[in-house]
């Protein structure tokens, strides 16, 4: 079985109406990704479906652990660009 990294992405959470909703946040840019309304005995239950439904939206730097969106993440080094920024157009 593979190991899943867990899912600590920044978060905001907000419940409305009995329902949880929540904004996850890549680690380097403003990009968001929010949840539909999340139906749970409690939050802690809530974040558990929400962070299945989020980390598919995001990926996880092997070097510094962050959650980053599509945008800056290096898939062929499986880091962010921060750490490993991608070759550029430019040369
Ligand atoms: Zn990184």
């Amino acid at each position: 079985m593979p190991i899943i990294p867990e899912f600590t992405a920044k978060y905001i959470m907000t419940s409305e109406d009995g329902y949880f909703r929540f904004k996850f946040c890549c680690g380097i840019c403003e990009n968001t990704f929010v949840t539909g309304r999340i139906s749970a005995a409690s939050a802690d239950e809530a974040f558990k479906l929400a962070a299945n439904e989020g980390r598919n939206h995001f990926n996880r730097c092997y070097q510094c652990k962050r959650w980053v969106c599509d945008w800056h993440y290096n898939e062929d080094e499986m880091v962010c660009e921060d750490c490993a920024p991608r070759v550029g157009n430019n040369n």
